[in-house]
């Protein structure tokens, strides 16, 4: 006899999570299914997000972040210190307990909205029947008027650099090291890659990053790009550009990397290797074949625009369907199949998903960049004020870097918002907020904005989109 639901979702990420409450919130009869477990049969909720993703990895940059703050900088408001050292474990335990309490309270509030929980690994069969297999082997099966699919992803792994979890890690494994290596090498130039590349540059670490493209950042705004390339060189991040690692060799302390630069193999040591090169959906054997759900040659579950996919009844979120792979992306995706499920036919506008780098400057971006406007051939006017002329910016020590926004230059509607600088990441927010109500440039021209605030910067880059900047010569005049 199988158990009946209205939902079962299958993973416990920040997608299905979120769907799993949401559908329980509605009056929906839901059960979630996770497979990771804390190694004694409890299940561990959170997927990578709260685990071995955003948080840990934002516990450890801010720990690095108030370290580099207090060596270098500290001096500049009269403050001296005697000696300063850091203690990993104590770093580590910090970032655990952290994970804990955040594992801990997604626990209680599936519990709180009465969302059964089902040990194992899930895998849908045809006609909505999930069957699940627990740690001992043993076999549960579900069935639902409706499934939901959230099982995340994993990260890529190359064959130079097989990853053995000592010396050469992937992003897990680098928010576990037991000391701050001499030498750190990182594949891939990307989000990860620069955010852990930080975390450990801070601390002491040479870090070197291999990226096998030519362009840095090539998603983000040119403009921010170049900055950010300025800042984490300043910062002593050594960042080669069109350096493809071909080959690694681990030996006793270390690991040598090859590289091919410019049609040339060049060698470097490291202590230790992180390999950051992006990550793949984790769909293997997630569903049988007579289930319906299809997948491209990559693992992406085939999804229409409101994430349903090919089989009736079934859903897919988060990571292993298009689009950025990013925890807010896939929690808003399961709140809006949950409303759907609910028949609120409730859509998600991905033309507003922010998307942000937490290295020191932050960086966030949502919408537009400018080249992409010019490669659809959209007639725009952009303005940027940088931190450097911003009172608070000032006040606080953090001057590099600007906020840039983009308008319709007919309709002067907001189409996207750039920026690296401090807080960047909640003044992004500000713009998506502006963007979802339809805002222009002149609306956020005419607001008051509190001074003195980082957000003076969203408020004069309003400003120069027009020509009007206050706090700035413009480059035009009107
Ligand atoms: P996941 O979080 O991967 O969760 C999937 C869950 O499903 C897991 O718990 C897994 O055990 C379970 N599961 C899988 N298969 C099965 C099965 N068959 N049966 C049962 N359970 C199953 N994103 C941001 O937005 N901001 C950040 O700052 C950020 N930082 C990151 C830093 C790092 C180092 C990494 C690695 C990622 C980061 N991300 C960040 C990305 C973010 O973690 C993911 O986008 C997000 O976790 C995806 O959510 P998800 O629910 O789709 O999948
Ligand atoms: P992201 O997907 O943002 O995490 O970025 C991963 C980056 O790793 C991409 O920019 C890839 O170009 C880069 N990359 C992939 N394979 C290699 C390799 N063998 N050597 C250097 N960089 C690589």
């Amino acid at each position: 006899m199988s158990e009946a639901y209205d939902v079962v979702v299958i993973g416990s990420g920040p997608a299905g999570y979120v769907c799993a409450i949401k559908c329980a919130q509605l009056g929906l009869q839901t059960a979630i299914v996770e497979s990771w477990t804390d190694g004694k049969g409890k299940p561990v909720f959170g997927g990578t997000c709260l685990n071995v993703g955003c948080i840990p990895s934002k516990a450890l940059l801010d720990s690095s972040h108030k370290f580099a703050e207090a060596r270098d900088h500290f001096g500049d408001h009269g403050i001296g210190i005697k000696s300063q050292s850091i203690d990993v474990s104590s770093m580590l335990a910090r970032k655990n307990k952290i994970v804990s309490q955040l594992t801990g309270g997604v626990s209680s509030l599936l519990q709180h909205n009465g969302v059964t929980v089902v040990q194992g690994r899930g895998q849908l069969k045809a006609g909505r029947s999930v069957a699940v297999t627990d740690e001992s082997g043993a076999v549960k099966e579900l069935s639902a008027t409706n499934v939901v699919l959230a099982s995340g992803s994993e990260p890529i792994n190359i064959p130079p650099a097989p990853v053995d979890n000592d010396v050469i890690v992937d992003s897990t494994g680098a928010l576990e090291f037991d000391e701050v290596p001499e030498r750190l090498g990182v594949i891939g130039a990307g989000v990860i890659g620069l955010e852990l590349g930080s975390v450990w540059g801070r601390l002491g670490a040479e870090v070197v990053l291999f990226e096998a493209l030519d362009s840095f950042l090539p998603m983000m705004d040119a403009q921010v790009s170049k900055e950010a390339a300025k800042v984490f060189k300043k910062q002593g991040l050594d960042i080669k550009l069109g350096a493809r690692v071909v080959k690694t060799e681990v030996k006793k302390g270390g690991v040598t990397v090859t590289y091919s630069e410019k049609g040339e193999e060049v060698t470097a040591e490291f202590d230790r290797l992180i390999v950051a090169v992006g990550r793949k959906p984790r769909t293997q054997d997630l569903f049988t074949e007579d289930s319906g759900v299809t997948m491209d040659e990559r693992g992406f579950v085939f999804v229409n625009d409101s994430c349903v996919t090919e089989a009736p009844g079934v859903w897919a979120i988060g990571d292993i369907v298009r689009g950025p792979m990013l925890a807010h992306k896939g929690s808003e995706e399961g709140v809006m199949v949950a409303e759907r499920i609910h028949g609120k036919p409730v859509q998600l506008n991905y033309d507003c998903v922010p998307s942000i780098i937490y290295t020191h400057p932050e960086i966030a971006a949502v919408g537009k960049t400018e080249q992409e406007l010019k490669a659809e051939g959209v007639d725009y006017k952009a303005g940027s004020f940088p931190f450097a002329a911003i009172g608070r910016a000032l006040a606080s020590g953090e001057t590099d870097g600007f906020v840039k926004i983009i308008a319709d230059a007919k309709t002067d509607r907001v189409l996207g918002a750039h920026a690296i600088g401090p807080a960047a990441a909640d003044l992004v927010q500000q713009m998506v907020i502006t963007m979802e109500f339809g805002g222009s440039a002149e609306d956020l021209q005419l607001m008051v904005f509190g001074h003195p605030t980082m957000s003076e910067a969203v408020h004069e880059a309003a400003l120069a989109v027009d020509n009007m900047a206050i706090h700035m010569p413009n480059r035009k005049k009107r």
